[in-house]
């Protein structure tokens, strides 16, 4: 078991609105596994180039896990600074290009993206080499139908994306009656499972060993959100409202109803699983995520808990 990553392998642990980037270190070929939010791009530059990341080497190419605006967010800014070839899921690739659907989704979400060109994909069954070693893509569809995980054999390394994270994992989309979301991401969880890590680093959190207590804790929640579709909606709500008070920092609360309605995500979901409209949604959410602690409300400001 790995009890500590290779030298060459760094993780520049983020919080929960810029995903964790992986910097894979070999002369002349360092490769970058994601890149952060947009609007943290120069933060992520730094980090980047600090002693922690490639140590102000130059930067061979960027590859992400799945383009969703918080692993593919710094992209544009990446590849301005170093000229690095860009590679994504070949499954993504209708989701970036034309970029006009990206903005349509990222709408729907209150996110945003600089858009970025991509230089070539890469596929489930495909591999490349990063840090000395060679990662295998796997498919990880589920949060994402269409991302990837990369799995480092010698070492038993997997870089799991939004597929798993110590606590949970990115989230499925809600359905009544078959979930294709949740069947897809409990497959991937067996995926997993099969390949054993010894050591995962997730798209948000620290890297961890307690790989089966992970995969146990995503099971058993996939399988509450598979049988009470509400539950699962109440959850997608609160984690794009933290995301979105990642993003700005601080919302009064009297402007939380009017955000609610405005964007299309959360009437969608107030709708079709929760029977709320926007003030009392805004009223519940609130009340819940300062119970659970993810979020302060003091001087009838919101500010989220977590780091961004
Ligand atoms: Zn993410």
């Amino acid at each position: 078991m790995a009890a500590v990553l290779p030298d060459s392998v760094r993780v520049l642990v983020r919080g929960w609105l810029n995903s964790n980037s992986i910097v894979l270190r070999a002369p002349g070929d360092n490769v970058l596994v994601d890149s952060g939010y947009c609007t943290h791009r120069e933060h992520t530059l730094e980090l980047l180039a600090s002693r922690d990341g490639l140590d102000r080497q130059p930067l061979e190419r960027l590859i992400n896990t799945h383009c969703h605006s918080d692993h593919m967010g710094g992209n544009a800014a990446v590849a301005s600074q170093y000229g690095c070839r860009i590679t994504i899921p070949a499954g993504e690739v209708k989701h970036v290009e034309p970029w006009t659907p990206q903005s349509v989704w990222m709408a729907q979400f209150d996110q945003r993206a600089d858009p970025f060109h991509f230089d070539d994909t890469i596929a489930a069954g495909q591999s490349f080499d990063g840090g000395g070693f060679e990662w295998q893509a796997h498919a990880a569809p589920g949060h994402d139908m269409d991302a990837l995980m990369f799995f480092e054999p010698a070492n038993r390394i997997l870089i799991s994306g939004d597929a798993l994270w110590r606590k949970g994992m990115g989230f499925v989309w809600p359905e009544e009656g078959a979930n294709p979301w949740i069947e897809a991401a409990l497959e991937t969880l067996a995926t997993i499972e099969a390949l054993a890590p010894s050591l995962v680093i997730p798209g948000h959190g620290q890297p961890f060993h307690e790989v089966g207590d992970a995969i146990a804790e995503a099971r058993s929640r996939l399988r509450a959100f598979a049988t009470d579709p509400a539950k699962n909606a109440r959850h997608v709500v609160k984690v794009m409202f933290v995301f979105a008070l990642l993003e700005r920092g601080a919302m009064p609360v009297a402007e939380v109803p009017a955000y609610l309605e405005r964007v299309p995500c959360y009437r969608s979901m107030a709708e079709r699983f929760l029977a709320r409209d926007p003030a009392d949604l805004a009223g519940w959410l609130l009340e819940d995520l300062a119970r659970s602690g993810a979020v302060r409300i003091e001087n009838a400001v919101a500010r989220p808990a977590a780091v961004a």
